[in-house]
């Protein structure tokens, strides 16, 4: 210490002298040092919403809440409800905060002013981005994940998100056996199977901020994984939307998932009718809760996101017959969508056949009488 304070009690110095000039300093305006970045981020992002200033600002959740809930209450910030969506609340300036913005800034510039003097302040300001950016690494916990298998990550699909540009993560492990599964692997996960760790999805998704603007967890079975929930947290905090594909099995998880509000949209596969589902899926009759699909696709019907019902139509599997009795049973359920099987190597069981484009729309011109909101996907013309 003979030469100067160490980084770590210089760093405590400065952060506990720049709290006291900003109380003394904001004390007329009765807000404090700790108010001042959000009400700047608030003036500069109008309309932000309280998720998307904590992410800004990289800070909890919970003293987000509660910095912005004081500046609501002293009349600097207002909470407007979204006309489209009445979860969503954006927060705005006032008059009141208008009229003091500009002397915040002032003071903001003479503390830099005051810092900068007698030194290249510039530089030091890049070597402090550059170190307030190492510093992330601290943060994380490499354990933290354990519970996630990600089999397979694409980087690019315009196919998989309605109207995004998405990443698809492709969750290990799964809980049915669908014969035309086209991820024999995915499912299995055969003991020299490649995984990609969270971490270098989260690396991949932190890079492309801005590029995409989804991601859908797909699979696999998703719900299976343990930790999915925080997972899903680090990719919203990224600013993505998510959208969740699943078999719709466990209807609990669904819930307790859907409640944390992560999930902006989501695709359940029903699979087939009731009588041939087990069979659809490689599972003995006895052995299958047709009731939990049901009591899914319930949940989402009450939820409020978007969703829709999808069903791969294959040929061993599916005749018109079955199709129209899907479609009546769907009818009040949501947007279905047929698609068609595609045969590969990779399927769980060789050898089965897709019906011909010809056949498909012929299929889709009947169920559509039954279902009008159903869509044709996937057609190989
Ligand atoms: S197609 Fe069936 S087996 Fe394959 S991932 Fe989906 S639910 Fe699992």
């Amino acid at each position: 210490m003979e030469n100067g304070h160490h980084f770590l009690v210089n760093q405590s110095i400065l952060y506990r002298n720049t709290q006291k000039y900003f109380d003394k300093i904001l004390s007329k305006f009765d807000i404090g040092a700790g108010q001042l970045i959000y009400i700047i981020a608030i003036n500069e992002n109008e309309g932000v919403t309280m998720q998307e200033v904590s992410r800004l600002l990289e800070m909890d959740k919970g003293t987000t809440t509660k910095s912005i809930q004081r500046l609501i209450e002293q009349g600097y910030v207002e909470m407007r409800i979204d006309e489209k969506d009445r979860r969503i609340k954006h927060l705005h300036m006032t008059e009141k905060s208008g009229q003091m913005i500009n002397e915040i800034y002032g003071y903001r510039n003479d503390y830099r002013m005051t810092l900068a003097k007698d030194m290249d302040f510039e530089t030091f300001a890049e070597a402090l981005e550059q170190v307030t950016d190492n510093s992330r690494r601290l943060l994380v916990d490499e354990d933290r994940y354990q519970g996630i298998r990600i089999g397979r990550l694409d980087k690019l699909s315009f196919a998989d998100y309605p109207g995004k540009a998405a990443a698809v993560v492709y969750m290990g492990g799964c809980n049915f056996k669908c014969p035309y599964c086209r991820y024999r692997d995915l499912v299995f996960m055969p003991e020299n199977y490649a995984t990609v760790s969270p971490k270098e999805v989260l690396g991949f998704l932190e890079k492309r901020k801005g590029l995409l603007d989804a991601v859908c967890i797909s699979g696999g079975e998703p719900l299976l994984q343990e930790g999915l929930a925080e997972f899903m947290d680090e990719i919203k905090d990224l600013g993505y939307e998510i959208k969740l594909d699943t078999n719709g099995y466990d209807p609990e998880k669904l819930q307790t998932l859907l409640e944390t509000g992560l999930v902006d949209c989501a695709a359940l596969d029903v699979k087939n009718t009731a009588l041939r589902y087990a069979e659809t899926i490689g599972m003995q009759a006895n052995a299958f809760r047709y009731d939990n699909i049901v009591r899914s696709i319930a949940i989402l019907q009450q939820s409020g996101i978007t969703y829709e019902l999808k069903t791969t139509v294959v040929r061993e599997y599916h005749t018109l017959e079955q199709l129209k009795e899907l479609a009546e049973c769907l009818k009040d359920k949501g947007h279905w969508v047929l698609q068609q099987f595609i045969p590969g190597d990779s399927n769980i069981l060789p050898g089965l056949t897709a019906y011909t484009p010809e056949e498909m729309k012929e299929m889709y011109a009947v169920v559509r009488q039954i279902k009008p909101d159903t869509e044709l996907r996937g057609i190989d013309e």
